[in-house]
């Protein structure tokens, strides 16, 4: 709890996610409505959502729109990674990108700086186009939608741009890209394919 008051009830509060409401009974001030969100808080929650996730998997994917020459150049990737497929690869390449590159200023704007913008741009303007949907676990759903409220992004636009870098330093034959990719980048996505 973030507030000095000492005037506190036992109130029954939602939080609403994923267009569904979570209900938990806790300790409310009075006085300005911050509730307690102890660890006890945060375990029932992510239980709540474990319980979301088994029954409503839709409410964890993201639609995406891709160009179909970027969907090819996962498949030919994924060619060393015999039963994985492309929403699997896009759905890690999501979670390096945001754990790793889009935490640490110098990588991000190094790989913003390095990116082949040929292969870049015609990943972007290909007008032959796919829906693709990309499921994510809890956690990351959640780390998704705290992102977009943040920068003013919506969760489909943040995974869209996030493969969109991925696959251009995948599929890039630049020197420096690919210098970049093997030495910051790919062991993370690396750890994730073999342990599937
Ligand atoms: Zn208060």
């Amino acid at each position: 709890m973030e507030c000095t008051h000492k005037d506190f009830a036992t109130e029954t509060i939602e939080k609403e996610i994923f267009d569904l409401k979570f209900k938990y009974k806790t300790q409310v001030c009075k006085d300005c409505g911050a509730h307690l969100r102890d660890s006890e808080f945060e375990k029932t929650y992510m239980h709540w959502l474990e319980g979301v996730y088994k029954d409503r998997r839709d409410k964890f994917q993201v639609q995406c729109t891709f160009s179909s020459n970027l969907i090819k150049c996962a498949d030919n990737f994924l060619e060393d990674y015999p039963g994985i497929s492309s929403t699997v690869l896009m759905r890690f390449l999501v979670t390096v990108y945001l754990n790793v590159v889009d935490v640490n200023e110098n990588l991000s704007s190094k790989l913003d700086s390095l990116l082949d913008a040929q292969i870049y741009d015609s990943f972007l303007n290909d007008k032959d186009k796919k829906k693709v949907n990309i499921q994510f676990k809890p956690n990351m759903m959640l780390d998704l939608v705290a992102i977009s409220e943040v920068i003013d992004m919506k969760p489909y636009q943040i995974v869209e741009t996030a493969v969109l870098k991925m696959m251009t330093a995948i599929t890039s034959q630049d020197k420096k890209l690919r210098e970049f990719w093997e030495k910051e980048i790919r062991t993370y996505l690396d750890i994730f394919l073999k342990a599937v």
